[in-house]
């Protein structure tokens, strides 16, 4: 018996710290610094929709995988917490390849600012990439969401078997300076956010497994947060993070 396709209307977008997918935590609330704004959209920008949701501190989004979602579908995936070289069933992962890409993440409520027909949910602990499109948002019921004797298999842990220890993050005194200077004038937690989406070590999972000689000279790599673009190279210390840039956008 086939089923009937069915189409399904986005009720707002993400406006996320991460402006890219490279670097985003593999789950929420992996990094409870990294925020992002729900505006909801027409027909669904409604006081009276989000009437009652500020009595809850956490939500779940239901959401599309849209940077992704014309990729093909397979029904096995690599997991690179299992350092990509075993083979699992789609629905036994969590990953963004799906058969529909639709995905599920528990955040942070931090309030809902309402001025007329503009309504914004504030989010954090999010691992949302910006411009996702948002299906719905359903409160956290800790009664029924928390399952105290859930069984979790090969997911034991946040890391993968390659990180097993989160990573030290050192910041050159410039950086340091850069993200106090920037938090007094946007309120937004960049040093912690940093620390917290490094420390989840977004190399791939080749690259971990690559031993960093004291005398080799440094290989840098890139996220963007917000409006800015941060440098960082992997030492036998831990990570360095030497330069941040401002995006002009
Ligand atoms: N918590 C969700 C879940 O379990 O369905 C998402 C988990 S998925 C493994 C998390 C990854 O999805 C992030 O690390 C990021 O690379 C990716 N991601 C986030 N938003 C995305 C989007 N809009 N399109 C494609 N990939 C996205």
């Amino acid at each position: 018996m086939s089923i009937t396709p069915i189409s399904l209307n986005p009720i707002g977008i993400i406006q996320s710290c991460f402006k890219e997918k490279f670097g985003i935590p593999r789950q929420s609330r992996l990094a409870p610094a990294a925020t992002a704004n729900l505006v909801l959209s027409p027909p669904f920008n409604r006081a009276e929709a989000v009437k009652g949701l500020e009595q809850f501190s956490h939500i779940w989004i239901t959401f599309i995988f849209h940077q992704t979602q014309s990729n093909d579908w397979l029904p096995t995936i690599r997991p690179p917490r299992l350092g990509g070289k075993q083979r699992l069933g789609v629905f036994a992962t969590r990953s963004t390849h799906r058969p529909n890409p639709l995905g599920l993440s528990a955040v942070k409520l931090d309030g809902i600012n309402i001025k007329g027909s503009e309504i914004c949910l504030k989010l954090s602990g999010v691992d949302l990439l910006d411009q996702t499109p948002v299906l719905d948002i359903k409160p956290y019921l800790p009664y029924a969401d928390i399952i105290t004797d859930a069984t979790y298999g090969y997911a034991d842990q946040p890391f993968d078997n390659q990180t097993p220890n989160k990573l030290n993050i050192l910041f050159t005194s410039d950086v340091q300076q850069f993200c106090i200077n920037y938090q007094a004038q946007t309120g937004r937690a960049l040093a912690q956010l940093i620390e917290q989406t490094l420390a989840q070590d977004p190399r791939p999972a080749y690259l971990r497994n690559k031993p960093i000689a004291d005398n080799e000279p440094p290989r840098y790599h890139g996220i963007s947060l917000w409006n800015l673009n941060i440098r960082w190279y992997y030492s036998t210390a831990g990570i360095v993070v030497d330069d941040i840039q401002i995006v002009n956008t």
